[in-house]
């Protein structure tokens, strides 16, 4: 018999999501009447906006016609829509970059666990402490850690807690690490990296040889100036980060699929023979191989994002969220509970009142409130104490959602 992958075996049980579901039918079952708000996921709610949705179905047409259909395209991506990144995501950020370096996607999800198939399994890998699960449970998956201990770290990996204490901030590994996983805006807790913070992660890659993982999945909620929206705004990043970028919170693309990762030609790693090797290089070999690329249409969609009309529209879109991230934000903060985030990102990190557990401010505010929110500790065992209230919604439900959660709480 056919030997299974037993890294997969130390994985803990895809707990959160499932569990929070059962709690929330087990409360609608006995309380048929009651209506549940939810703002717990992680998915936007508004559909495409309509520039997008023209280039989309112009795309599809173009599928049907002879001289227009297309078969298998770049496995990079249309040449034009690496064009239009380099031009409209980063120029103006005062990024340069060669459409070379642009790798189109169906999403970033995808290519954040992807990417450890060009690193070898000896580099030591630090990740946040809460932090979006997809970083952790890939690097189990192919075997870079041992198994979980009673509090969830996995030895092997190094966990980098972000908290109150450290303004989520995470501090320098102790020990030496190879790669770094960084997520700004974050997930989850909403808060970002300043230029400064940003800067001096720079250069402690550079001196120490590691490679910073950026994830940028939420750059474009960004309200604030002067918070980097790219990491290759700082100068060197070039020559020790990958950044990813999606369309999915961007432009309501999560059920549509694209993405794009930036792997510099500068950027440089080492051969078991001590030599250099480009990563541009080898990401370029690993999708050829295993990836065809993202659909036609798909990319038609995604270019549109950055066309006058469809940016306009997307960033309404966008402020409608954001706007939504402000009510709950001042709404908890009248009621006295203390928040974080929510600022440049669609997430509202908010300190359990009365020192409750994650999981016992979940259950109180749905059952008290009928309001869903994910619990803090789900994400990590420096979550513990906190909780994530998300801004993707509807602006009427999330205000009746914050003013229950005023008459409960506030004073
Ligand atoms: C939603 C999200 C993504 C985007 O994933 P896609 O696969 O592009 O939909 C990436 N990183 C983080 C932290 C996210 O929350």
């Amino acid at each position: 018999m056919a030997r299974i992958n037993d890294n997969y075996l130390k994985l803990q049980a895809g707990y959160l999501f499932p569990e929070i579901s059962r709690r929330v039918t087990e409360f609608t079952t006995a309380n048929p009447a009651a209506k549940v708000i939810r703002l717990g996921i992680g998915d936007v709610t508004k559909p495409l906006v309509p520039a997008v949705l023209a280039a989309f179905h112009e795309g599809v047409d173009d599928m049907a016609k002879g001289e227009s259909f297309h078969g298998y395209g770049p496995e990079q991506g249309y040449a034009w829509l690496s064009q239009v990144i380099v031009d409209k995501a980063y120029k103006p950020l005062g990024v340069t970059l060669k459409t070379s370096e642009v790798f189109i996607s169906d999403g970033s999800k995808c290519d954040s666990s992807n990417i450890l198939d060009i690193f070898d399994l000896s580099n030591k890998v630090a990740i946040g402490d809460p932090v979006y699960p997809v970083y952790n449970d890939t690097n189990v998956m192919v075997g870079r850690s041992g198994e979980a201990n009673e509090q969830g770290y996995y030895e092997g990996l190094v966990y980098m807690p972000c908290t109150e204490e450290n303004n989520f901030a995470p501090a320098f590994p102790t020990e030496k690490v190879d790669v770094i996983y960084l997520c700004s805006p974050n997930n989850p807790t909403g808060t970002v990296t300043s230029r400064e913070q940003l800067k001096a992660w720079v250069d402690y890659a550079l001196e120490n040889d590691a490679v910073i993982l950026f994830d940028a999945a939420y750059e474009a909620f960004i309200t604030e100036e002067n918070v980097p929206h790219s990491i290759y705004e700082i100068e060197g990043a070039k020559r020790c980060a990958i950044e990813f970028r999606s369309f999915s919170k961007t432009a309501g693309f999560t059920g549509v699929r694209c993405g794009l990762t930036v792997v510099p030609e500068e950027l440089m790693g080492t051969t078991a023979k001590g030599e250099k090797y480009s990563f541009n290089k080898l990401w370029n070999r690993r999708q050829g191989t295993k990836f065809n690329g993202v659909s036609y249409p798909v990319q038609k969609a995604a270019a549109a994002v950055y066309s006058d009309e469809g940016w306009a529209q997307v960033k309404d879109v966008i402020d409608y969220y954001m706007d939504n991230a402000r009510i709950i934000r001042e709404g908890l903060t009248a009621a006295g509970i203390q928040c974080f985030g929510g600022v440049n990102a669609p997430y509202i990190w908010l300190r359990t009142p009365e020192g409750m557990t994650s999981w016992d401010f979940f259950d109180k505010l749905l059952n008290e409130c009928h309001v869903v929110g994910t619990p803090g500790s789900g994400f990590g065992p420096s979550g513990e104490g906190y909780f994530r209230l998300s801004a993707f919604g509807d602006k009427e439900k999330v205000t009746e959602a914050v003013e229950k959660i005023k008459q409960k709480w506030g004073k």
